[in-house]
């Protein structure tokens, strides 16, 4: 995860080892409010011995080359976060978008919509719900594209499948 790139670097962002994506590293689960237990806050303390999958494969969509994000959207200061194309639908790459924090601000949610609707790129983003100071494990899920790939998310989540 943090790493200097030729076009952009990800330094001082750290939002993906901050626990926004729920993933598990050497054994301990990372979630909303559980950040990963080798994150310094400011970069990785097992940098050279971090995991293969997913921190050295993992690049968001602000930092991948060729970015479309514009320079405002980096998740430490837009706090959304885009994991571009997880999976596809109908042969469109689906990117979802997660909260740094616990809802995606207004303006960034409007671009990443935006961006959704101009690209036909369907688009799944979390959000917490807004009562109470915790975070919450299992984050809402809205799908955002045809009423198509609505419904095929709807039944993908009530059969319990994972989205990505
Ligand atoms: S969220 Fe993106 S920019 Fe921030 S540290 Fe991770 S890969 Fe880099
Ligand atoms: S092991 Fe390092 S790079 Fe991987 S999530 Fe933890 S702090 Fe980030």
């Amino acid at each position: 995860m943090p790493k200097s790139h030729t076009l952009r670097h990800c330094q001082p962002c750290t939002a993906c080892c901050d626990g926004w994506v729920r993933m598990v590293i050497y054994g301990a689960e990372v979630y909303p409010g559980s950040p990963c237990p080798h994150s310094t806050g400011a970069g990785c303390k097992i940098y050279d011995d971090r995991p293969v999958d997913p921190c050295r494969n993992f690049e968001c969509g602000w930092v991948k080359e060729n970015s479309p994000l514009p320079d405002w959207l980096r998740p430490d200061r837009a706090h959304a976060m885009m994991l571009p194309g997880v999976r596809t639908w109908q042969g469109r790459p689906v990117d979802v978008i997660v909260p740094v924090g616990k809802r995606i601000p207004p303006r960034a949610l409007k671009w990443f919509k935006q961006f959704a609707e101009q690209q036909l790129r369907p688009m799944i983003y979390l959000e917490q719900d807004e009562g109470g100071r915790d975070y919450a494990k299992d984050q809402n899920v809205v799908a955002y594209g045809p009423p198509e790939f609505q419904q095929e998310i709807g039944r993908l989540l009530a059969a319990g499948e994972r989205l990505w």
